[in-house]
């Protein structure tokens, strides 16, 4: 056997070692559910059990509170494994989340034999705030991931890949100000705020034939207005813009806007508009760490499709790929045809299926961990296919 295998059996007996605890802090999580920058308790647990197993930790890492960065090594390369442990208002762990953080701390776990083994670093990065509020991207502008050679996580969903199709995605708030009126007595003095947005709304409807393949608009009405008898004065909503390439991203977002422009003509109402998160790139899967994972996740026994035609939504993730090679799989918890974000899948992100997903997730991100290691011509690799896809 040569030295990558016999560090690979470590591995994964360190993780299969560890099965109780990582199972548990994966429910823990799951039961817990906290919203986007509010996971005190998901970061407390997963910063506190890292700290227990002789990773440096740092809380609060990037100047984000619920952020954490556990390092394990020295030297040369530095791999990051990257956790999110957000939740959905309403539905809970729906996304989960709870799965990518207890495979994260997995992998960090296995990834100590093979760095006490060759050097290096392994750093389990906490990155809180994936759904909607774009935590990387925040961590990523006070330098976290600057120092990485690679970065993978995995993320839970109804098959198995080794990376996906995300989409670019900029989060739209827009108000109109109109002015109220008695809307029976005086309606020739009101200007109609939710008129400006159920226009613009349909104008929206009217983009939809022509714009490029792939891309998604959608959104909520969240004020239209306090009494039926009042002209509405005010309206909002939030809406999501989205596109499978980003040069096209910034096109459709003018479209859109141009679309609410036309309800605010039409009525007089007044249109604010901003752009209320950081903005979402689509996924650069790094092909050679990808085939390395996919190698290791097919080893452990599970069967890796293409994910070709398969969309999965938007990931900060995405912006850190273009900033380090990186991957973004996705592992089995859910039968086919079950979508993240619904109540039936928050329930198998807690099920016997989801545990075994925390448990093959970490093992071949920690094979992974140990090819990038042990061959650093693996390492090279994945750094040129990176550097070919950088835009000169
Ligand atoms: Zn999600
Ligand atoms: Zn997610």
């Amino acid at each position: 056997m040569d030295r990558a295998e016999e560090l690979k059996r470590q591995v994964q007996q360190e993780i299969d070692a560890h099965r109780g605890e990582l199972v548990e802090l994966s429910l823990g999580i799951h039961g817990n559910p906290e919203l986007s920058l509010e996971e005190e308790r998901s970061a407390r647990r997963l910063a506190d059990y890292l700290g227990g197993k002789g990773f440096a930790v740092t809380r609060g890492a990037y100047q984000l509170p619920t952020a954490f960065e556990a390092v394990y090594g020295g030297g040369n390369p530095h791999i990051g494994v990257i956790a999110e442990y957000d939740a959905l208002p309403g539905i809970g762990h729906a996304c989960g989340h709870n799965i990518i953080a207890a495979a994260a701390v997995g992998a960090g776990l296995g990834a100590k034999a093979a760095v006490d083994a060759l050097g290096g670093t392994v750093h389990v990065i906490g990155t809180p705030g994936e759904e909607g509020r774009g935590g990387k991207i925040r961590m990523a502008d006070k330098g976290a991931f600057s120092n990485l050679d690679a970065a993978m996580m995995v993320h839970p969903g109804s098959h198995n890949t080794s990376g996906c199709n995300a989409m670019a995605v900029a989060i739209l708030e827009v108000e109109f100000h109109g002015r109220a009126s008695h809307a029976a007595g005086a309606p020739e003095q009101g200007v109609n705020a939710l008129e400006a947005m159920i226009l613009s709304y349909n104008a929206i409807n009217s983009l939809r034939q022509h714009v490029v393949d792939g891309s998604r608009v959608h959104g909520i009405i969240t004020d239209g207005g306090q009494a039926a008898n009042v002209v509405p004065a005010h309206s909002a909503g939030t809406f999501y813009i989205r596109a499978s390439e980003d040069p096209y991203l910034e096109t459709f977002k003018e479209r859109v806007i141009d679309c609410f422009r036309s309800g605010a003509l039409a009525t007089g109402a007044r249109l604010e508009h901003r752009w209320s998160e950081p903005q979402y790139r689509t996924m650069n899967n790094n092909a050679v760490i990808e085939d390395l994972y996919a190698r290791n996740l097919k080893e452990r026994g599970r069967v890796v499709e293409s994910y070709e035609g398969k969309t999965f939504g938007s990931t900060d993730m995405g912006n850190v790929s273009f900033m380090v090679p990186g991957i973004h799989p996705i592992i089995a918890v859910s039968p086919p045809g079950v979508p993240i974000h619904t109540e039936e899948f928050q329930s198998y992100a807690g099920s016997e299926a989801g545990h075994r997903a925390v448990l093959d997730g970490a093992v071949a991100m920690g094979w992974t961990v140990v090819d990038l290691l042990a061959e650093p011509s693996n390492l090279s690799k994945a750094k040129e296919a990176f550097a070919a896809t950088q835009t000169p």
